[in-house]
């Protein structure tokens, strides 16, 4: 299959792995942002392949992972109004809240469909002008543009009774956010191939500057990891600290222009929590005051209320790379994706779910 098969070669992996084995002389640590790309490293077994001083840490780039206890209180706390339609996608339906999730919400008989777009959401608003539609809008960079012009259309053509329960959160400051930790022991970082395809990759050149730490975009499949890992491995070897694109075929260094020009009119950046990591300043996208009719916390009063972590779950660990999954001590036991006790178990995207699924332990 044409942009998959060249991508999952053995003699080109194999080949890879051997300049990664010729350039490493000491232990580097790396972090790949995204669950994607956590799944291809686990599902392939890439880090079987590289050599022992190469430790792979798993990053917070899992959307429904790091989405706050207290916003999936909020979104039951809506799909439970007796007058809503409370759309999302279906990874967001198991995470645990503090109580409940929107799948047990479903179970009492509130009204929650799972849906691929936010276009779909706003469609079923249309056809139901009697009820009030409720989108679950999370995700990074990557999921902004769909949700914008969902909300964008909405604005266009009078949908009133749409809106929109707004997650949303930014890879950049994450990374500042990660380093800037005194315990961080990240070295170099994959970037994610399609926030960039969206973004550029322009905000992360500071960084890699002022952190004196390398950062490759790189792609989802596994040759892309291990070019990725390869052109991290030779900079740090040779102590360069600079952005590199190792997944050229979608990402421009400015990005998609069109897109982000989407995001900035429906969205404004603004400081969010993280699950299991806090709150980090100027992290996420919240809607413009111009779009507050389609924003579901202010359309329905929700009030903000912060709810504590389970002290179970070390998610907060797994997600800033300080703890591999199979290394809680719930993991496996009384935490496995049919009994979850935090997201990166639920999601398709968690690093957990990943060890689980694929026999890491
Ligand atoms: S294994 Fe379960 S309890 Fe442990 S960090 Fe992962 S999701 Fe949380």
């Amino acid at each position: 299959m044409k942009f998959v098969d060249e991508y999952r070669d053995a003699d080109a992996a194999a080949q890879l792995t051997r300049l990664i084995h010729r350039t490493v002389s000491r232990p580097w640590t790396i972090m790949e942002i995204c669950g994607g790309q956590t799944h291809t490293i686990v599902k392939s077994g890439l880090e079987q392949l590289l050599p022992h001083q190469i430790t792979l840490v798993h990053g917070p780039g899992c959307p429904v992972c790091v989405t706050p206890v207290s916003k999936i209180d909020t979104a039951v706390a809506l799909a439970k109004r007796p007058e809503v339609i409370f759309c999302s996608f279906g990874d967001m339906l198991r995470v645990p809240g503090s109580a409940q999730s929107l799948l047990d919400a479903k179970a009492e008989g509130a009204d929650v469909r799972m849906v691929y777009s936010p276009l779909d959401a706003l469609r079923i608003a249309k056809l139901n002008p009697d009820r009030e539609v409720v989108f679950f809008a999370v995700g990074f960079e990557t999921t902004a543009p769909g949700n914008a012009m969902a909300v964008w259309l909405a604005g266009r053509e009078g949908v009133a009774n749409f809106s929109m329960l707004v997650s949303h959160v930014l890879v950049p400051p994450a990374i500042e956010a990660i380093l800037s930790a005194p315990e961080c022991r990240v070295q170099a970082f994959l970037a994610a191939g399609h926030v960039c395809t969206v973004m550029g990759y322009e905000e992360y050149e500071p960084i890699a500057e002022r952190y004196r730490v390398p950062i490759v975009v790189t792609g989802f499949e596994p040759l892309d990891l291990l070019e990725g890992i390869r052109m991290a491995v030779a900079q740090l070897e040779t102590g360069r600290a600079i952005v590199e694109n190792q997944y050229a075929r979608s990402v421009q260094r400015e990005g998609n222009r069109t897109a982000q020009e989407r995001i900035r009119e429906v969205f404004e950046v603004s400081s969010r929590e993280w699950r299991g990591i806090g709150e980090i300043p100027q992290s996420g996208l919240r809607l413009r005051q111009r779009y507050s009719l389609w924003d579901a916390e202010q359309k329905f009063r929700m009030a903000v209320v912060s709810v504590p972590e389970s002290s179970d779950c070390q998610a907060g660990l797994v997600l800033r790379g300080l703890l591999k999954p199979h290394e809680c001590p719930a993991f496996g036991k009384q935490c496995t994706p049919q009994r979850p006790l935090g997201a990166p178990m639920v999601s398709s995207e968690g690093a957990c779910a990943a060890y689980y699924q694929y026999g890491k332990s």
